[in-house]
C-alpha cells in the first residue's frame, strides 16, 4: 500500500509528491498518470511544435529526479475512479489500490464547446506532448491551418505555425482571448497584429460546417466564405478533466469543490491545480486556477495541508475574474 497517492503529474501534481516526500520522508508517494512521459512544459509545447527546442527540453523533471527522490512514477495508467469510503482508485486495468492521503491533481483537457462536437474527428486540439506529435505528423503533409476558438495558447500556437511558413486563418470572436474576457479594444488590436504578421483573419463571424474533402484538405464555411485549409486547430481552453469521479461522491460543479484548504471534505482527499474549484470565503462563491505557476503554488499546499497543515488558499479578489459566471484566477498570459 502507498501511503499516498497523487493522481496526475503535471506542475500540481508532481510538486504535491514531492512536498510529500520531503516533508514526509519516510512514506511511500505514488503518482498515477495516463501519460507515458514525464511531466511536461505545456507552454513550450508550441517550441516543440516549430522545432526550435527538443524533446529533451520539454520535460521538466527528468525520470532520475523521480527515482533520487523515492516517488513512485506509474505511467500510462488512468485512474477511473475514486472510492472515497474505502480509500481506494480503480486503474483502468481493474488494479484497485489503497491510500492514506490522496491528491487529485487531474488538470484540464481541450474544451469544444457543444455545437462544435459534432465536428470533433476533424478538430485538432493541443495539451500534451503526444498531441504534439500528432500535429507535427499533420504539419508535414499540409501548408494551411484554420485556428478556431482563439485562447491564450492559440496565439503562441500561430506564431509557431507562422515560423515554421504554414498559412494561417484565424477565427477571432467572442471565444477569443479564454479565459480572459472578450474585449473588443484587444480584439482590434490583436487582430491588426495577426493581420501585420501575414495571418488571415476572420471576424465577427459565425462557424456553419466543416468537412473533410480529402485525408489533408477540410472545407469550412464561416459567415459566407468557404475556407479550403489542410488541418482546423480547436483552442477553446480548457475544462477540468473530471468526468471519471462523477459517482465517487466528491462534490463537482465545473471543477472538484474544495475548500479554502484544497479539502474535498472527504477524510485525506484533496485536489488541486486546474481541476480544483476553490471556495473564496470572502467571495463566498468559487474560483478556478488556470497556469503553471498556480499549480505547483496549489500542488504544494494541497500537500502541505494533506500532512495536517492548515494553509489558506491565497488569492486576492482583484485577481479573480468572471467569465460566464465562473471565477477565474489565471497566472499565465503571453505576448504574441
Ligand atoms: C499548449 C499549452 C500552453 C500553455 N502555456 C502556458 C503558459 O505559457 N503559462 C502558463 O502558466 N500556463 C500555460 N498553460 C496552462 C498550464 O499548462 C496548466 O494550467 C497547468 O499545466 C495545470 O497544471 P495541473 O497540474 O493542474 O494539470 P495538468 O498539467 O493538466 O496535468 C494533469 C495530469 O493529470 C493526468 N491525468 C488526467 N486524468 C487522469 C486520470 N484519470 N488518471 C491518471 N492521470 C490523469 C494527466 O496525464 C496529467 O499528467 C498551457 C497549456 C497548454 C495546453
Amino acid at each position: 500500500m502507498s501511503d499516498f497517492i497523487v493522481i496526475g503529474n503535471g506542475p500540481a501534481g508532481s510538486r504535491a509528491a514531492f512536498t510529500l516526500k520531503e516533508k514526509e520522508p519516510g512514506s511511500s508517494v505514488t503518482i498515477i498518470t495516463r501519460e507515458i512521459e514525464g511531466c511536461c512544459h505545456s507552454h513550450l509545447l508550441p517550441k516543440f511544435l516549430e522545432g526550435t527546442i527538443t524533446e529533451n527540453e520539454l520535460f521538466e523533471i527528468s525520470y532520475d529526479d523521480y527515482i533520487s527522490k523515492g516517488v513512485k512514477l506509474r505511467t500510462g495508467q488512468s485512474v477511473v475512479s475514486v472510492d472515497v469510503k474505502k480509500n481506494e482508485v480503480l486503474l483502468d486495468h481493474k488494479e484497485v489500490l489503497p491510500f492514506k492521503g490522496l491528491v487529485i491533481a487531474v488538470g484540464g483537457k481541450p474544451r469544444i464547446p457543444e455545437p462544435l462536437l459534432i465536428f470533433k474527428d476533424l478538430l485538432f486540439t493541443l495539451k500534451s506532448f503526444n498531441d504534439t506529435k500528432v500535429w507535427k505528423e499533420k504539419l508535414s503533409r499540409v501548408d494551411s491551418v484554420l485556428i478556431i476558438g482563439g485562447d491564450l495558447t492559440s496565439f503562441a500556437v500561430t506564431k509557431a505555425l507562422l515560423n515554421i511558413g504554414k498559412k494561417v486563418y484565424f477565427m477571432l470572436n467572442e471565444d477569443a482571448f479564454w479565459p480572459l474576457r472578450f474585449d473588443k479594444t484587444l480584439c482590434e488590436k490583436v487582430s491588426s497584429r495577426l493581420e501585420e504578421r501575414g495571418v488571415t483573419v476572420l471576424t465577427g463571424s459565425k462557424f456553419k460546417g466543416l468537412a473533410a474533402v480529402s485525408e489533408d484538405v477540410c472545407r469550412a464555411r464561416i459567415g459566407d466564405q468557404e475556407i479550403e485549409t489542410g488541418m482546423v486547430g480547436a483552442f477553446f481552453g480548457l475544462a477540468p478533466d473530471i468526468k471519471f469521479l462523477a459517482r465517487s461522491g466528491l462534490q463537482i460543479d465545473r471543477g472538484i469543490l474544495v475548500d479554502e484548504y484544497l479539502s474535498t471534505g472527504h477524510n485525506g482527499i484533496y485536489a488541486t491545480g486546474d481541476c480544483a474549484q476553490i471556495y473564496h470565503p470572502e467571495l463566498h462563491d468559487y474560483w478556478v486556477s488556470i497556469g503553471t505557476k498556480n499549480a505547483k503554488a496549489l500542488g504544494e499546499l494541497a500537500a502541505i495541508n494533506l500532512l495536517g497543515g492548515m494553509e489558506k488558499t491565497e488569492m486576492s479578489k482583484t485577481k479573480i475574474f468572471d467569465v460566464d459566471g465562473v471565477k477565474i484566477n489565471t497566472s499565465w498570459w503571453m505576448d504574441y
